[in-house]
């Protein structure tokens, strides 16, 4: 196995180009154990550390431009307000040594269904900024995930970050695992208020192929908040609305039994989340209509 270095964005594009079966290796959390238990011995390893810029965020008037490799643990330390769902689903990634190493890239570059980036970008909505010698592309997040750890890139391309707009109303996120630390989703939900388009966007991990959203969930939910006047009375949901969008959210699953929870489990814990995270945002709407109240919960 060769190990290429590059100083430089560039020199990584094209030692890509030159070489497109090189596997990047960013934190290496997936890499590496993938190496160890032997799944993967690539011809070439391309350390994405040597350039800085990969660690690096801006927030703008209306975005965040979040680097590749920009660890969780500075997520959750310093975007809180500006992606609150995303430094939710950052806190129940693993263990602190992960979250010091492992970063948004790396989980987009593996596109496991049970990545917990994931439900926190389709709820958020944003794209992921990718790029070959060939130039620049931005690819929505909607369209990022093809299949089981199958993305939207091609062979010679490399994410340089990910595009996020800043909160503009509450965001949570929750995940079901055996335990609360250390542990792959057995499934996991998100959902953010977007208030100044009376909309709601909802990601669902590990309960179908890919990472989803609940489309007719979301659409429900939207109508029956418009039709209601919620949105500026800030008025109770109905039991109802909430029980029609956990239902709705649930059906939007597509799940398999395995060794983590059965299709028919992870069907349910959906719903149940959906419901909960519907009761955490909405509560936070009510009160300043802008932050994440609450923790990512894990079961
Ligand atoms: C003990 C343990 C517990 C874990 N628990 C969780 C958990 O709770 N939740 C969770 O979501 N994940 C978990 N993971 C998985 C892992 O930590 C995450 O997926 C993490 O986000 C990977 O980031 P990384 O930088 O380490 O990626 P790497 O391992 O470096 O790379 C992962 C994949 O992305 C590709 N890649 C990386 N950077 C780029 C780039 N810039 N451009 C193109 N491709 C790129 C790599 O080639 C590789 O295919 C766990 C892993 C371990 C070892």
């Amino acid at each position: 196995m060769d190990f290429l270095r590059p100083a430089s964005w560039e020199e990584a594009l094209a030692a890509k180009a030159e070489h497109p079966t090189a596997v990047p290796i960013a934190g290496g959390t997936d890499v590496m154990v993938e190496i160890n238990f032997d799944h993967r011995r690539p011809e070439y390893l391309m350390d994405l550390n040597r350039i800085g810029d990969l660690r690096e965020w801006e927030t703008g008037a209306d975005t965040v431009r979040l680097g590749a490799s920009v660890p969780y643990t500075q997520i959750m330390e310093n975007l809180r307000a500006e992606l609150p769902g995303l430094a939710l689903a950052s806190h129940t990634v693993a263990s602190p040594q992960i979250r010091n190493r492992g970063g948004v890239g790396g989980n987009l570059g593996t596109a496991s269904p049970a990545g917990d980036a994931h439900p926190a970008l389709l709820a958020s909505g944003g794209e992921i900024e990718v790029e070959s010698v060939r130039g620049r592309r931005m690819i929505p997040i909607d369209e990022f995930y093809l299949g089981v750890k199958r993305n939207a890139m091609e062979q010679d391309e490399l994410i340089r970050a990910v595009h996020l707009p800043k909160a503009t109303g509450p965001q949570q996120f929750s995940k079901v695992g055996t335990r609360n630390a250390m542990v792959i989703a057995v499934c996991a939900f998100g959902i953010a208020l977007h208030p100044e388009t009376k909309t709601v966007r909802t990601g669902i991990g590990s309960a179908a192929p890919t990472p989803v959203r609940a489309k007719e969930a979301e659409t429900f939910l939207a109508a029956a908040l418009e039709e209601g006047g919620h949105w500026e009375s800030g008025a109770p949901i109905p039991v109802s609305v909430a029980k029609q969008f956990a239902q709705l959210a649930s059906g939007a699953c597509n799940p398999i039994d395995d060794v983590r929870g059965s299709a028919k489990y992870r069907r349910h814990a959906v719903g149940i989340m959906a419901r909960r995270t519907l009761g955490w945002v909405w509560e936070s709407y009510r009160g300043d209509g802008r932050t994440a109240q609450g923790g990512a919960q894990c079961a």
